[in-house]
């Protein structure tokens, strides 16, 4: 089937009262700069305590600077203001405003900035900066978007004799390849899959990220003299070992979160119960594929409303997502939930699948519901489930979409794992327990964002870098 179009729409005002309100909230205690990516690749230009503060101060300043661009909508700082202010609904508040005061300017000079800094940047606006929150007529955020790819002359640098390996083309391997390659190193990648993107080009759908953006970027990176080989695994077609052994002097490992995690009841392997990556990764590839029917997506985080969402965008006709806790637990960004219910996603809280049912393929789901107990480890309350409440959901798909973990099992020994899978690193150099061996991206802090796996390459570059100089 086609690739559908978001239809998403962001229904927000321009209303500068309701800015003013939520800024009078603010704490000023600093958490969402701290823990936002895009404060950390862009810290002369965003700072999103300082817009909230001087929206109350000085208005005209923020509305005349390119700060307010810059946010990328993941809601972490969100999940973490003790006042709960969305800040990226105040950005795009102000956006607004700022549009009609000032027009595009500051919204290019923000786009300059990042292609700076972002080797893929055209892939990475698309995905980060969702069209539907740069608050202009559409055609006319495509044209500013389709000019990004214009390459950049880049000064010559001395070629360095030094190799350097990249497990993986996602994100976090693109960067830490690019970045080191314009100091000079030789740099190879090695990616599985038969193109190189990661999640960008795997999963990602195509009405979020078109196929031909990602592989322009790439292309500019193979003309940057960067090597990709594609279709290789390290760990099966070539051993963590080998690569030392054909002299790379160091190892950037950049594999991601790949590995689903699965739920363990009765009927988990009939026909029709697939993983959200597998779901994902089979719309983008056959470009015929048809979602089922009456679709249940089980999980409660970003991915599977994405996953909720995107069902219904293919054409299913029903489908109901099961979280186990209710909704104020839910992990998903709340603009995500209600994306996802403004699509008809029916959502189950405090419910679990029980078993799958069928003959060789899926046709029910027999469920339980659940009420919450006592705090467990996560400092939640336990779902446990209600004697006697099961009831019955028919189902011709059911999507996991309960988290992934990093697929390590091709790593060498020394390389320490923490308890949630994640290779373990020193946060400022992202070496890992191997010396020469560096990591970044999802496989170290898990499932996570773009914005997050550039922010660790790029530590990553100038641990690698350093340690080469030094060796
Ligand atoms: C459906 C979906 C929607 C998402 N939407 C967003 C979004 O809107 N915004 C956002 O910021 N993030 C989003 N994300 C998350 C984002 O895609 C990831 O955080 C990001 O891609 C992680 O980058 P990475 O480089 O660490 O790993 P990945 O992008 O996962 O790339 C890892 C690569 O390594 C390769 N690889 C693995 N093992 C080996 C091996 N042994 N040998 C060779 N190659 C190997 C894999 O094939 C893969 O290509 C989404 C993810 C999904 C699944
Ligand atoms: S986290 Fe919330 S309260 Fe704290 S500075 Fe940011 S917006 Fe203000
Ligand atoms: S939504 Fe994300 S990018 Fe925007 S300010 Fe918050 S943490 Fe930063």
């Amino acid at each position: 089937m086609e690739n559908p179009e978001s239809k998403h729409k962001i229904e927000i005002t321009d209303s500068l009262e309701e800015v003013i309100k939520q800024a009078f909230y603010c704490l000023e205690c600093g958490r969402c700069t701290g823990t936002c990516p895009m404060v950390e690749l862009f810290p002369e230009h965003f700072n999103p305590r300082h817009i909230l503060e001087n929206v109350l101060i000085n208005l005209d300043k923020v509305i005349n600077e390119k700060g307010i661009w810059f946010c990328a909508s993941c809601y972490k700082c969100n999940r973490l203001c003790p006042q709960g202010i969305e800040l990226p609904d105040i950005f795009l508040r102000l956006r607004k405003i700022a549009v009609k005061e000032n027009g595009l300017e500051k919204l290019k000079q923000a786009i300059e900035i990042i292609k700076e800094k972002v080797p893929f940047s055209a892939s990475f606006i698309e995905v980060c900066f969702h069209h539907e929150r740069i608050p202009l007529d559409q055609t006319i955020v495509d044209n500013i978007f389709k000019k990004i790819h214009v390459k950049k002359k880049t000064a010559k640098q001395p070629e360095l004799k030094e190799k350097i390996a990249v497990i993986g083309s996602g994100p976090a391997g693109l960067v830490v390849a690019h970045d080191l390659r314009q100091k000079g190193y030789q740099l190879t990648v090695f990616e599985s899959q038969p193109f190189a993107g990661g999640m960008l080009r795997e999963c990602i759908p195509e009405y979020r990220l078109p196929t031909k953006i990602i592989e322009t970027d790439i292309n500019n990176l193979k003309e940057q003299g960067i090597e990709f080989k594609t279709n290789t695994t390290i760990g099966k077609d070539l051993t963590f070992n080998q690569l030392f052994e054909d002299g790379f002097e160091a190892i950037f490992v950049a594999s991601g979160a790949h590995q689903s995690i699965n739920l363990n009841i009765e009927g988990k392997n009939l026909s029709g119960v697939v993983s959200m990556l597998k779901f994902m990764g089979d719309l983008k590839k056959e470009k015929n594929k048809k979602p089922g029917n009456k679709i249940v997506v089980i999980g409660g985080g970003n991915t599977a409303m994405d996953v909720a969402s995107t069902a219904v965008m293919f054409g299913s006709k029903e489908v109901t997502l099961l979280y186990r806790r209710s909704r104020e637990q839910m992990p998903a960004d709340k603009n995500e939930i209600r994306e996802a219910e403004d699509d008809g996603v029916k959502i189950i809280y405090l419910a679990a699948p029980k078993r799958f049912l069928g003959e060789k393929k899926i046709n029910k789901i027999e469920c339980y519901k659940l009420q919450l107990a006592e705090v467990d480890y996560s400092g939640r309350k336990r779902p446990v489930p209600i004697k006697d409440s099961e009831f019955i959901i028919e189902a011709d798909q059911v999507i996991i979409a309960i988290g992934e973990r990093p697929s390590i099992s091709f790593l060498p020994e020394e390389i320490e794992i923490n308890s949630d899978g994640a290779i373990i690193v020193d946060p400022n150099t992202m070496e890992t327990s191997l010396p020469g061996v560096f990591a970044g991206g999802d496989v170290v802090h898990d499932s996570a964002t773009v914005a997050e796996a550039i922010v660790s390459a790029k530590n990553a570059v100038i641990g690698i870098d350093n340690y080469l100089k030094s060796k």
